[in-house]
């Protein structure tokens, strides 16, 4: 292969790699922010599980007041009751009590139903709180991980310039400007595979003469349609059945 040709294909290859880092650096305020978004979620969970819990609690205490003044007016009725003097004040009392051991029963159906949901909106609280741990557990790995990855990354980024500056060095002046001209056009992609005859980016259909000259790999061709350089990938001696199983093999 043509030196420059192949000094191009590196240098796409890390003007690519290099967006891709960067890309991936400039997503981390927003990876950010979805981990704080999971945890404040997480915490929302168990307050208002907490909130559902003593409001419970508040309407057991209310349901507690009622029944003392029902209980309060049924003593009183009952000791009314042994004093009365007439058979129509007896049949009164008597009806107010009655009256008054109903409100009792309503308030203790009340309260045993109350009862039941504090069992479950208590264990609501435990299991909100259990996932908020296990949350703050896995956000604390993924952050973790995005701070690797970040080290990485400008890591790489730096080997990139380095790797980048020794191929300029070495690549052709004229070449290196049609480079950077066609990658500043084109979205940072300057370079091009030829295959089956088309430019795999623009696909475009080249001239036959033009892909005969781009499956040599020994001169710089632009692509007529988008001008990016073209090179060629020979196809592997023996496709070994199974290394690239998603394409059918080659006719
Ligand atoms: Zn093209």
């Amino acid at each position: 292969m043509n030196a420059d040709l192949e000094r191009v294909i590196g240098l796409q290859r890390l003007d690519t790699a290099s967006d891709a880092a960067r890309k991936r650096l400039a997503d981390e305020p927003e990876r950010e922010k979805a981990l704080d978004a999971r945890l404040d979620a997480a915490k929302q969970r168990v307050t208002s599980s907490k909130e559902r819990l003593a409001a419970n609690q508040s309407a057991r205490r209310e349901i507690e007041k009622e029944l003392a003044v029902h209980q309060g007016r049924l003593s009183k009725f009952r000791e009314q009751a042994m004093a009365v003097k007439t058979n129509q004040e007896y049949h009164a009392i008597q009806h107010e009590i009655a009256h008054a051991q109903a409100q009792i029963k309503t308030h203790e159906d009340h309260m045993l139903d109350r009862m039941v949901d504090a069992d479950d909106l208590a264990a609501a609280v435990k299991k909100a709180e259990a996932d908020l741990a296990a949350e703050q557990k896995a956000i604390d790995a993924d952050r973790k991980a995005m701070n690797a990855e970040h080290a990485e990354l400008q890591a790489a980024l730096e080997r990139f310039t380095t790797e980048r500056s020794a191929i300029v060095s070495a690549l052709d002046k004229q070449l290196l400007a049609i480079f950077e001209q066609v990658s500043k056009k084109r979205h940072g992609v300057a370079v091009a595979e030829a295959k089956n005859g088309i430019c795999t980016i623009c696909h475009v259909r080249l001239r036959p003469q033009v892909f005969n000259t781009v499956r040599r790999n020994e001169d710089i061709v632009q692509c007529d349609s988008c001008q990016r350089i073209l090179y060629f990938v020979s196809a592997p001696a023996a496709a070994s059945p199974g290394s690239d199983a998603s394409s059918p093999a080659a006719s």
